[in-house]
């Protein structure tokens, strides 16, 4: 088995990238606990919400991006023909890397063999590098979900563009491949974000609200019931009650004779998507 390269320490002023570190998480504890009161009330047209340490700070942050060596492509898709004729759905996790949480999902999906896409946020990413890593190392698709989860129909063009490329640019550092679809936070969008993509715009045709009931039964039954044959299902690898559902969802879709694909196999096999195309199913 190959042995991952490990991750350089910053080569330059370790103790001013501690500052800035320190810094970056005081602002993110302070903006988050405000950003939670002021949306607590809108979340209900907002299919996702961020966790909880992803406000943007106010020094620059991607100017403090670790060293990191590319590794190899992730493993070949798997042969397309054979998904032919088969009952497909894409299982979707968005806003992680979490530090513990991930990784226990990455372990039971190795012990499922099952393949999962992440859509993960560049804030995120970026002080967990290992486990995007992993996540590409095992075969599974790791997507932009933005860097610091914003609306993006709300934001500059210019910030628009930073979001997106910043977060493709880190993906390919840490993976060697650059993301091939990206994922709008709250599923917000419009021809503006359309634009500046490279890759289709995967939405999703299942949203049980794991973020919203934090209830593990809730979210098992939501998915159960809404889940078909080219369904993209959105989870979010951020909340221990949804590894827990997670850990349900996928034998019990197993036992209905579902085959889990990554959101780039469920196009190939029922029809490729161009840049800035709108994807939420292919049946
Ligand atoms: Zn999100």
């Amino acid at each position: 088995m190959r042995v991952l390269p490990k991750v350089e320490p910053l080569a330059k002023k370790p103790l001013r990238g501690k500052a800035i570190a320190l810094c970056v998480l005081v602002v993110c504890v302070v903006f988050s606990a405000g950003a939670l009161a002021v949306t607590m009330s809108s979340r209900a047209e907002h299919p996702t919400q961020p966790p909880s340490s992803q406000s943007e700070p106010e020094s620059g942050e991607p100017e403090t991006l670790p060293v990191i060596a590319p590794t190899a492509p992730p493993p070949t898709t798997r042969d397309i023909a054979a998904l032919e004729g088969k009952k497909l759905v894409a299982l979707t996790f968005d806003d992680g890397p979490h530090p513990t949480l991930t990784p226990q999902l990455l372990d039971f999906l190795q012990e499922q063999d099952v393949r999962v896409t992440f859509f993960i946020l560049g804030c995120n990413a970026v002080n967990l590098p290992d486990i995007p890593r992993r996540a590409a190392a095992e075969g599974h698709q790791v997507c932009n979900h933005t860097y610091y989860h914003k609306d993006l129909t709300k934001v500059t063009a210019e910030r628009l563009t930073k979001e997106i490329e910043d977060t493709a640019a880190l993906i390919e550092e840490l993976t060697g491949s650059r993301p091939t679809a990206m994922r709008p936070p709250f599923g917000a969008q419009n021809s503006a974000v359309q634009a500046v993509l490279d890759t289709p715009l995967i939405l999703w045709s299942v949203d049980p609200y794991d973020w919203s009931t934090r209830n593990a039964d809730k979210t098992y039954q939501r998915i159960m019931e809404g889940a078909h044959d080219g369904a993209i299902l959105l989870l979010h690898d951020y909340y221990p009650e949804t590894i827990e559902a997670a850990k349900r969802i996928i034998p019990a879709l197993k036992a209905q004779g579902y085959t889990f694909v990554t959101v780039d196999e469920l196009l190939a096999a029922r029809g490729e998507a161009g840049p800035g195309e709108v994807v939420r199913q292919r049946l």
